[in-house]
């Protein structure tokens, strides 16, 4: 067996640790003599987990007492749409920045709940910067404003959480979750999908503030209401409990490196060796202004088109994978997530440098 060095946008790679563990209580989890998979989530020993899981989110986030922590399911993309029917009602104002191709989906999913406003959007600018804040027009009647911390495919990312006064703040943090400190009170709402820094798809974390729960309105199914899932401690249908468990496994794992203080570090780290390497080399290019660049995911252009081909495929039969751009914008991508070693980006690294030499 050969591990890849995976740099795959999402889902993602996952501490290794971490499936080595997974692997080893497949068969019997915890001297249940059964799967995790195959036990009930209303029974002790899932509750036991759940509760714990919270627990160990809590301490790493230093996620405050007046927040609820939720385990649920409809990918980051279905609460796009979740968030107008629980915090505002079709004929009211909520804002969003957007400063990518998720913030445009996040706007597109919200339309049928809410007027959503774009308050400020770097779209003119290709998405390569974020507008500056003074720039942004916010509406004080918004009921939310809603942004992407890190916008996954155009490699863009907020170093610093906005001031936006008393309007509730709302993010989606699919792609950067974990991977640094977070001052979560300035937050009304957290939410993100687990398969880039989590864990497996099929599982999104909620924080939310108490009083955005008192928003939920009775007129929606209570199968969409933030507030039927904390009152149910997310067990009000049957939650996706493998990838809760992985989940689970990550937060311990996390906390055994030593807390987001030393990921952010780490992180931090990565992303200045491999952005170092693409300046550097006067082959490759990341058109992302410097101050607006995501530790998480680094989007890269080769000179010219056709030595893409040649260098996913040398790439590959190197053992690097998950390099190819999105569809939406072509080139290379290499994403950074948690689980992804320095040691990884050294040999991409070295992988890229060579490749460089030989077709500059
Ligand atoms: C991946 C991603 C999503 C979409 O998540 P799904 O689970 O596919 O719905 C949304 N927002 C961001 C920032 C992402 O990176």
């Amino acid at each position: 067996m050969t591990r890849a060095c995976n740099f795959s946008a999402g889902p993602a790679a996952l501490p290794e640790e971490v499936l080595v563990q997974a692997q080893s209580e497949l068969l019997d989890w915890g001297h249940t003599g059964a799967s995790v998979m195959e036990l009930s989530h209303r029974g002790r020993d899932f509750m036991a987990l759940a509760a714990e899981s919270e627990q160990d989110l809590r301490d790493l986030m230093g996620i405050p007492d007046h927040y609820r922590v939720l385990f649920l399911q409809g990918g980051a993309t279905q609460h796009f749409a979740q968030i107008p029917m629980n915090f505002a009602a079709p004929d009211q104002v909520a804002d969003y920045i957007v400063t990518g191709a998720w913030g445009e989906k996040a706007v597109r999913e919200a339309m049928p709940y809410v007027q959503a406003r774009i308050a400020a959007t770097s779209v003119d600018k290709h998405f390569t910067r974020i507008p500056p804040r003074d720039a942004w027009s916010l509406d004080p009647r918004a009921r939310y404003v809603h942004y992407t911390p890190n916008e996954t495919i155009h490699g863009v990312e907020f170093q610093e959480v906005p001031e936006v006064g008393d309007v509730p703040l709302i993010a989606d943090m699919s792609s950067d979750i974990l991977s640094r400190p977070l001052d979560v009170s300035k937050f009304g709402m957290i939410y993100a999908g687990a398969q880039k820094n989590i864990g497996a798809s099929g599982l999104v974390v909620v924080i939310v503030r108490d009083d955005l729960l008192e928003r939920c309105p009775d007129s929606i199914a209570r199968i969409f209401s933030y507030a039927e899932h904390a009152a149910g401690h997310s067990l009000f249908n049957t939650p996706n409990t493998f990838g809760w468990y992985l989940a689970s496994l990550v937060f311990k794992w996390l906390k055994r490196e030593g807390g987001l203080a030393v990921i952010g570090e780490r992180n931090r780290a990565k992303a200045n060796r491999l952005y170092g390497v693409i300046d550097g080399s006067g082959f490759y290019s990341n058109p992302v202004e410097p101050s607006a660049r995501s530790w998480m995911n680094v989007p890269f252009f080769l000179p010219r088109v056709e030595l893409e081909a040649p260098f996913l495929a040398e790439a590959g039969a190197a053992g690097l994978i998950g390099l190819k751009g999105h569809r939406a914008l072509g080139g290379m991508r290499a994403s950074l997530y948690n689980a992804v070693t320095m040691e990884s980006v050294e040999t991409l690294v070295d992988f890229m440098t060579d490749f460089a030499r030989r077709h500059g």
